[in-house]
């Protein structure tokens, strides 16, 4: 296919563009988006670069006024995953940026374009099954294979969101900074991505002519821990069959804030906040990760061939559970 390419030097410029040409779609490191191109799931007119944009806001990992971080959107992966900070204070989304993809995935993609790539459904992705996603009539992964889709939240279509910064962010209750010719509007992570309940063709509440510009993470409270676990078929460039990120705040030896979210069960990052009601207020002895992993997933409906989703993820949210709570002394 042929495509204009456009490299704009502003943020304004690149808004202006995407929302005056229909067809126009932003492009980062592109190892989604070419690879949608190639496969015909995606047919923009015009690929409006954003490394071209000359601003340092939309790059880069900096300390927010209030002891918070703030990451860029064209950052990549892998400065996310190396950067002392992150790996300290927030483990979780070090864990999910450093096991994610593969080397060269992560060295040329972006937080931004990790958080708006497209869907991995099988049929999605292929180009002669044109799926209710794509504009077609029907949903092929029903009647077909849905090892790899959703638990919980499907309708009509059965995705699951495949970033696994997104659950990192989502249980360390991380914002969005969204940008426009009209300004600028935060959104928490957890109301920017949606489910095709609300909309059948989109993952997330951008409008066109919108992007996402940067990350911030709220500062961390004293005695917080965080981890994220990754269940796949295979150690490298394998997308969660499940995983599970956990933000605990342990004082005095009782739990005072639990945030947990599950990747791989739902069309949008999950709140599990069945774990999270039971960890919460209680003394760190009193706690049987078995029971907080039990609850994990509320009411799962899952397709013919992926039940096997639903023991894993209580599973992997007991082991993610019992190593944060090995990790704090009883009098943290
Ligand atoms: C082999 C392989 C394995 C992978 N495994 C994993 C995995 O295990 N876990 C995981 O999370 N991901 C995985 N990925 C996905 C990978 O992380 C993403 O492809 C990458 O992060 C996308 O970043 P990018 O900058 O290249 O985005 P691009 O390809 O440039 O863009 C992706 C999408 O986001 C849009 N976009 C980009 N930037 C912005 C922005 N700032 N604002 C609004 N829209 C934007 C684009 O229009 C496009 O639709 C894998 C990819 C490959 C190829
Ligand atoms: S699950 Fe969604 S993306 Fe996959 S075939 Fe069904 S409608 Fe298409």
């Amino acid at each position: 296919m042929t495509f204009r390419l456009v490299q704009p030097t502003s943020l304004a410029e690149a808004c202006a563009i995407l929302a005056d040409e229909p067809g126009a779609a932003p492009v980062a490191g592109g190892t989604d988006l070419l690879s949608e191109i190639r496969d015909g799931t995606a047919t923009p007119d015009t690929l409006v670069a954003l490394d071209s944009i000359v601003d340092a806001d939309m790059v880069g990992i900096t300390g927010t006024a209030d002891g918070g971080m703030r990451i860029g959107a064209l950052t990549t992966i892998a400065d996310v995953a190396a950067h002392d900070g992150i790996r300290e204070r927030y483990a979780a989304l070090g864990q999910a940026a450093a096991g994610l993809a593969t080397p060269q995935v992560r060295n040329l993609g972006t937080l931004g374009g990790n958080l708006n790539q497209r869907p991995r459904c099988w049929y999605y992705r292929h180009p002669l099954t044109v799926c209710l996603k794509r504009g077609g009539d029907r949903c092929f992964a029903v009647q077909g294979v849905g090892k790899y889709l959703c638990i919980t939240g499907g309708d009509r279509c059965f995705i699951v969101h495949p970033s696994d910064a997104a659950v990192a962010l989502a249980a360390l209750g991380a914002s969005v900074t969204i940008a426009s010719g009209h300004g600028q509007r935060i959104v928490p992570i957890e109301d920017y991505f949606v489910g095709p309940d609300v909309d059948l063709m989109r993952e997330n509440v951008l409008r066109p002519g919108e992007l996402l510009t940067a990350v911030t993470l709220p500062p961390t409270s004293e005695g917080q821990r965080s981890i994220y676990l990754k269940a796949r078929e295979r150690e490298s460039g394998d997308f969660a069959l499940v995983s599970v990120a956990a933000a605990l705040t342990v004082t005095d030896g009782v739990v005072t804030q639990a945030s947990v979210a599950l990747g791989g069960v739902a069309p949008t990052p999950y709140r599990a906040t069945g774990t999270e009601e039971y960890l919460r207020g209680k003394a760190v002895g009193e706690i049987d990760a078995g029971e907080a992993g039990a609850v994990a997933v509320a009411d799962p409906r899952p397709l013919p061939d992926n039940a096997y989703k639903v023991p894993m993820a209580a599973n992997l949210t007991n082991r993610a559970v019992a190593r944060l709570l090995a990790s704090v002394s009883p009098s943290s």
